[in-house]
């Protein structure tokens, strides 16, 4: 056997008194859990347990595995211990509640004779609060980190055993301390608000960066008694420190930013319900069901129901839009080498349509451009009421135009600034409406994100939707729209028996958790099939009613057009020349008649010449009703080119990833290598395959845009013959688009933004 191998395998330690002390531990607490879990089940769950005893084990390995004996010889080794003792034992220890089993577990006599009359010292509680006060719980943490790790304190620990225990208590006493404050186990209290933790966290995990940056930058070895030790494997003793540095970096880092995160999500998750009343009322019996409910699906569906649930998303999303800020501001001004430019507008897009066709608005679930807003409600309320001039779509359509011109004009997907502004810009205003106004006033009439996503989910098969209208019949209650304590209701104004579709739903899942009958669904539906008939809808009344909805599904279907066109050669080759032919040195002016032309005045004149011809033919319904409804009728075709459009940049751009993650990393000093652009521009010819998906998805959008308008002018025409007359000019767009955006798909397109080879 390997000499290494065969002294590593001899090297455990077991001696006898520490073996004896881990195991009495062990057995008093899960001794003491057993009693104190039959009153109090919901403090004490099993996985409790396992963190605890996990926690002695991470101890034993820590300081009595071959750890402990290679830590003489190698940095890296020893570094690994202490970050067992440090950052993996404590919090699992503290995670276990250890207080209460710990006592409950001793035997009686030495509870009353040996400890009771100690718990009731005045001292020891001045003590305890002393010790467990937070400021001094970090400055313990760092103290002992940054002390030991002198040269002088350091060597003397690794010569004399001694030290070297007296070092490794204090690293696992000073952690204990540390960790203490965060998990802050049951019995005790907080002493400041728990989100005060965040910062905490934040400076430790700060404070730890530069100590590691020591070692890994550093270009001398630091402890002399490395360099002279006998080196393992060949590796020098400066290579050695890096790795010790980035040992303590990276995992340390991890466990910092992962404990965050974890207290964000538990401090956003709404409160237990009242106390004294039941958290959920008893299921309806014999609930109808509607096929399959996703929320009732194994995993994913405790996922969705769980209050944490969305907050989990959110937090992953907000870091990922965090750090595509800093590189939009702080790297290179080129969209394919920057997140900036790769994230959002190669994957997120991208994303945004696969999750409207497979499933719903997953998105706006996720959305961490609310997740500032949700912590600053924690601190004040707004009061006021949106203005009631606002409260409709035209403000989100005159937006969602702007943004379509922006994004030509100041070419965003290849810009990383000014992605990182709108970014930037997109936190602030949600922040500062939803401070200002109550409701969900920016996901409702200003995000054009949102505004996107509503129309689009228009398509998707799955709905937020009651499983018993019978349930709801005899509810008195409504808290799926009044909310209850710890369970806000919709703030969309969705009131769940009355929402029909999927518009304006941000698929938070507020109203699921605050049905007291648990009787809200995620359930299957036909794409679209709301659109075949026009109740009133909850928050939103009739559909034939709404010109801003249907502007709104107006300018989403041209955009779609319109967007893919200003990437094809010959169209951005045709808007040059009649730039320069007028003298322009730029494409800006031209681009923005063409916008005009085809976002505003071609749907004018297509709702004009259709409200017009309905009223003539079929009466009945009004001509406002029915260009309302067609308009509609046209988002699938729509859909599916944005689909055709963003797929395209998912499959050229796939391989972007890659290489610019790795010279991020490299900007902030994690280099793993040069990056290899060459994958950025690995698939960048899609073959006739993808192009055959492509036109197979504009086929079926203008299916199905023909049969939904079919369906809306069918039954209110009492001849054949006027029906199809009614439906001609919107079939006829449908048509025409149709043939454009095949004609887009077989075009060269410009691959913007991307390293070409
Ligand atoms: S509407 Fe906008 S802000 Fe609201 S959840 Fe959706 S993306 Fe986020
Ligand atoms: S109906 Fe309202 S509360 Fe329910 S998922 Fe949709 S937006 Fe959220």
């Amino acid at each position: 056997m390997n000499p290494v191998a065969s002294a590593a395998i001899a090297s455990w330690r077991f001696e006898p008194w520490l073996l004896l002390a881990l195991v009495a531990t062990a057995w008093i607490y899960l001794r003491g859990r057993r009693r104190l879990v039959r009153d109090l089940p919901e403090r004490l769950p099993p996985w409790r347990g396992v963190c605890f005893v996990s926690g002695l084990a991470v101890f034993f390995v820590a300081v009595a595995s071959p750890l402990d004996a290679f830590a003489d010889l190698l940095l890296q080794v020893h570094m690994t211990q202490h970050f067992l003792l440090m950052m993996v034992a404590p919090p699992l220890l503290w995670l276990g509640r250890p207080e209460l089993p710990l006592l409950h577990g001793l035997p009686h006599v030495a509870r009353r004779d040996g400890l009771g009359p100690f718990l009731g010292w005045r001292v020891l509680h001045r003590v305890r609060a002393f010790l467990t006060h937070p400021v001094v719980c970090w400055l313990a943490f760092a103290g002992a980190m940054w002390i030991w790790h002198l040269p002088a304190l350091y060597e003397t620990a690794l010569r004399d055993p001694f030290w070297h225990e007296a070092e490794h208590a204090s690293f696992f006493f000073a952690s204990l301390l540390f960790w203490f404050p965060v998990i802050q186990p049951w019995p005790s209290r907080p002493r400041w608000s728990r989100w005060m933790m965040v910062p905490y966290l934040f400076l430790a995990s700060l404070q730890a960066t530069a100590f590691s940056a020591l070692f890994v930058f550093s270009g001398r070895v630091i402890y002399p008694v490395y360099a002279n030790a006998p080196r393992l494997g060949g590796m020098s003793a400066l290579e050695d420190q890096k790795i010790a540095g980035a040992v303590m970096w990276v995992p340390g880092s991890f466990v910092l930013l992962a404990s965050t995160m974890l207290l964000v999500v538990s401090l956003l998750a709404p409160k237990l319900v009242r106390p004294g009343a039941p958290a959920v009322a008893a299921p309806i019996p014999n609930a109808p069901r509607r096929g399959t409910d996703v929320l009732r699906w194994p995993g994913i569906g405790a996922v969705l129901r769980a209050r944490s649930g969305r907050a989990v998303m959110q937090v992953v999303l907000l870091l990922i839009a965090a750090v595509v800020i800093v590189d939009g501001f702080f790297g290179p001004q080129m969209g394919a080498m920057s997140l900036a430019g790769v994230v959002p507008w190669t994957y997120a897009r991208a994303g945004i349509v696969i999750g409207l066709l497979l499933a719903g608005n997953l998105f706006c679930m996720a959305c961490p451009f609310l997740l500032p807003r949700t912590v600053g409600r924690k601190f004040f309320a707004p009061s006021r009421a949106w203005p009631a001039v606002l409260r409709s779509k035209w403000f989100a359509v005159a937006l969602f135009v702007l943004y379509l011109w922006g994004y030509e004009v100041f070419a965003l997907w290849d810009s990383p600034l000014w992605t990182a502004w709108i970014l930037l810009g997109y936190f602030v205003t949600a922040f500062v409406v939803d401070g200002l106004f109550k409701g969900a006033s920016f996901c409702k009439y200003v995000c054009p994100i949102g505004q996107f996503n509503f129309v689009g989910s228009l398509i998707s098969p799955l709905e937020v939707t009651v499983r018993s209208a019978d349930a709801c019949g005899t509810c008195t209650t409504q808290d799926c729209i009044r909310g209850r304590e710890g369970a806000p209701g919709c703030e969309l104004d969705l009131f769940l028996p009355a929402k029909v579709g999927n518009l304006d739903c941000t698929f938070c899942m507020d109203c699921v958790r605050a049905c007291p009958h648990d009787n809200v669904g995620l359930l299957p539906r036909l794409p679209a099939s709301e659109l075949i008939v026009d109740p009133p809808r909850a928050g939103l009344g009739r559909l034939g009613a709404r010109p801003d909805v249907a502007a709104l599904a107006l300018v989403v279907v041209f955009g779609a057009f319109v967007n893919a066109a200003g990437m094809v050669e010959p169209v951005v080759a045709g808007l040059q020349s009649v730039s320069s032919s007028l003298g322009f040195s730029s494409t800006a002016p031209a681009f923005t008649v063409f916008l005009l032309m085809t976002l505003i005045v071609l749907p004018l004149a297509l709702a004009a010449t259709g409200r017009w011809w309905g009223r003539l033919l079929i009466p009945e319904l009004g001509g406002r009703t029915l260009l309302c409804r067609l308009a509609l009728a046209l988002v699938p075709l729509g859909m599916a080119m944005w689909a055709d459009h963003f797929l395209f940049h998912l499959v050229t751009g796939a391989g972007a990833a890659l290489p610019t993650s790795v010279r991020a990393l490299g900007d902030v000093g994690m280099s793993t290598g040069p990056p290899d652009w060459s994958a950025a521009h690995s698939m960048a010819a899609p073959g006739d395959g993808f192009r055959s998906v492509q036109i197979l998805l504009l086929d079926l959008g203008l299916l199905a845009s023909l049969y939904l308008g079919w369906r809306v002018v069918r039954p209110g025409a009492e001849r054949l013959s006027s029906a199809l007359a009614a439906l001609a000019p919107w079939a006829t767009v449908a048509s025409l688009l149709f043939v454009a955006g095949v004609w887009i798909l077989f075009q060269p397109m410009e691959m913007r933004g991307m390293i070409m080879p």
